[in-house]
């Protein structure tokens, strides 16, 4: 099979009109040409999210790649870190095993939080000999976010000895460390954590890029740090990936990678380095095995319209066109749930509570738009009949458990 369009050639920093020759799945050749047809448009290796929790599209990886093909992501970098809270390895199992139902690559992690803290009421403890089993597998390409930084920062053993698995593996560390600075993300990433996703101004993915932190430019449902961060591929272009961390399914299914690309070019940032970061950067560290449009690489790459709206026009994985304009050509699969979300009913008395006081004034976890990061405010809530209640007119609501 032939395909011929412009081709983005994203090592050489170069694009020009080619024929792929594709057999087997494979790129068999690349030629240059005089000229190829008009609205050929371009070829490019697909997007990559360098780190996305699938648990949070609500979707088996299967689905997820459904619709993640149709806006020409062609892999992700998966923690599997939420559903390993639930069910423990057997969780993890289940993804992995799903995600062989699709031509999409997913590169999941080990989760090495489980669970995130101590405090944390979890289905499943992963321990170090866990998670080393996890990742002595082929299928698991590194150790997922390190959220335990104090158990870093404390030389926590536990926490050490899942680090060293990964070290003696060769398998990459992921950071992740909301609001470190100085002294202490010095000593955190020393540890030989590689990367981070949870900047949340400027100034503080410039200290960690400083340190050789490779920075995930994170975008997602819940956090959204674009804004904040996109100067830093300015600067250090080489150490830039994207990713979305949580990607709900009613975002999912209008944009993906593909929307951060477009916005960082809207900001001026050079083509290339933001399709580096969008396709190259992740494929490389996270060593995945998707291809790059090189002979003998897997024949996986996006054909666009053009160099502004970059309208995704055709999705390949392994010499398969599985998007086309819009439409995704990956067949749905049945499911079979690894467990069941048993609930009680719940009455409005349940979000009440006890108190004695007559002020109603609690402490509240506040949220802010946009961001993960909390902070403890104080609030005054309604009192009836000796119960504290919630008042969804100032937005004060009881989490229930
Ligand atoms: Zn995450």
């Amino acid at each position: 099979m032939i395909i011929s369009a412009q081709l983005i050639d994203l090592f050489e920093r170069n694009i020009y009109p080619a024929e792929l020759e594709i057999d087997a799945g494979k790129i068999v050749e690349v030629r240059k040409v005089a000229h190829v047809p008009e609205g050929a448009g371009y070829l490019l290796p697909g997007f990559v999210d360098a780190h996305v929790h699938i648990e949070s599209s609500m979707l088996p990886p299967t689905e997820f790649a459904r619709l993640a093909v149709v806006h020409g992501t062609i892999a992700t970098v998966s923690d599997p870190h939420e559903i390993a809270n639930v069910l423990g390895v057997e969780g993890v199992e289940y993804m992995l095993h799903n995600a062989r139902n699709t031509p999409f690559q997913f590169c999941f992690g080990a989760p090495s939080c489980v669970p995130a803290t101590c405090f944390e009421t979890a289905g499943a403890i992963l321990d170090a000999a866990a998670v080393d089993g996890l990742l002595a597998r082929e299928d698991i390409g590194y150790l997922s976010e390190v959220m335990n930084f104090p158990g870093v920062l404390n030389a926590d053993p536990d926490m050490l000895t899942k680090i060293a698995a990964a070290q003696r593996l060769g398998k990459p560390v992921d950071g992740h460390a909301p609001g470190l600075r100085g002294a202490d993300a010095e000593r955190y990433f020393a540890a030989g954590i590689q990367t981070d996703h949870e900047c949340f101004s400027y100034e503080e993915g410039l200290g960690k890029a400083r340190l050789g932190v490779k920075i995930l430019i994170r975008e997602g449902s819940a956090a959204k740090n674009f804004e904040a961060l996109w100067p830093l591929l300015l600067e250090f272009p080489n150490q830039i990936m994207f990713c979305s961390d949580d990607k709900h399914p009613d975002d999912l299914i209008h944009g993906h990678i593909n929307q951060l690309v477009v916005r960082a070019l809207e900001k001026g940032c050079p083509l290339f380095d933001v399709l580096r970061a969008a396709c190259l950067h992740p494929v490389e560290h996270y060593r995945i095995g998707t291809g790059l449009l090189r002979p003998g690489d897997r024949a996986d790459f996006i054909r666009i319209s053009d160099l502004e709206t970059f309208q995704v026009l055709e999705t390949w994985l392994a010499g398969e066109c599985v998007a086309r304009q819009g439409k995704s050509l990956l067949p749905h699969q049945a499911v079979d749930t690894p467990n069941q979300f048993l609930a009680s009913h719940r009455q409005p008395e349940d979000f009440e509570w006890q108190t004695q006081s007559s002020a109603g004034a609690i402490r509240v976890i506040g949220v802010d738009d946009g961001e993960i990061v909390t902070r403890s405010i104080e609030g005054i809530a309604p009192i009836r009949e000796g119960r504290l209640c919630a008042d969804p007119a100032s937005d004060l609501l009881k989490m229930q458990w």
